[in-house]
């Protein structure tokens, strides 16, 4: 298992469940980056540096540690309207997106489309709509699906934008089982895809390897199943 994927120029970190970070020249852009008291993460959030810090929704396993990492390195929280505004309430600085439309970063291009998903920010109101992110770094596309049910939208997401590495969740009861995420997987029509989203919740039941023995015999997708960088990114 690698820490480190290297793809066009761009180094993709895990940082467990659904946390990444992608780095390129002097970009650092972290997504989702849940690290206290998360089951899979190496890292604590002062051992992260960032330029950009996306958060694809509410739920506490997204939101995680990324107003800290924001104050510690002044790095600006993109995310829907409703996460926006209560980052911002915590101190954070903040770039409110709606679902869909295209965002310029000096680094690429963010687009946040609709995932199927709900629920409560940590004050009790609700998150607005759930995203997955398409990260487009010029010579590469990474999606990251966010927490989704299986959904039509994903289907168009290939057609349409055409993702190079899809970042995928497989661990069902509150998103894509693996059978689905298979299934996503070649609607996305990507080259690479690495599992995510399956440690918690699920009592270590969800093996990532039958993820991936599985798409690998009945797709020519690669399948990177990541482990958590260990060292200060
Ligand atoms: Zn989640």
């Amino acid at each position: 298992m690698t820490q480190i994927l290297d793809c066009e120029k761009l180094k993709i970190y895990y940082l467990g469940h659904s946390g990444f970070a992608f780095h390129r020249g002097a970009h650092k852009i972290v997504i989702d980056p849940f690290l206290t008291n998360a089951p899979m993460a190496r890292l604590k959030p002062n051992q992260i540096s960032a330029t950009d810090i996306l958060i694809t929704h509410g739920h506490a396993d997204h939101i995680g540690d990324a107003v800290e990492i924001s104050k510690n390195n002044q790095a600006k929280i993109t995310a829907i309207w409703e996460v926006a505004q209560w980052c911002k309430e915590q101190g954070a600085e903040t770039l409110p997106v709606p679902i869909g439309v295209t965002q310029l970063f000096d680094w690429g291009k963010a687009i946040f489309r609709p995932a199927v998903h709900s629920g409560f920010l940590p004050n009790g109101k609700s998150f607005g709509p759930a995203a997955g992110i398409i990260l487009d770094f010029g010579n590469i596309k990474i999606y990251h699906l966010g927490d989704t049910a299986i959904n039509p939208d994903l289907k168009f997401v290939g057609e349409f934008y055409r993702p190079d590495v899809a970042l995928i969740p497989i661990g069902g009861r509150v998103n894509l089982d693996i059978d689905q995420a298979v299934t996503v997987a070649k609607w996305l029509k990507v080259k690479t895809v690495v599992p995510t989203h399956y440690d918690l919740f699920t009592q270590g039941e969800i093996n990532p390897l039958n993820f991936k023995q599985k798409i690998e015999q009945e797709t020519d997708i690669k399948c990177e199943v990541m482990e958590p960088i260990s060292t200060p990114i």
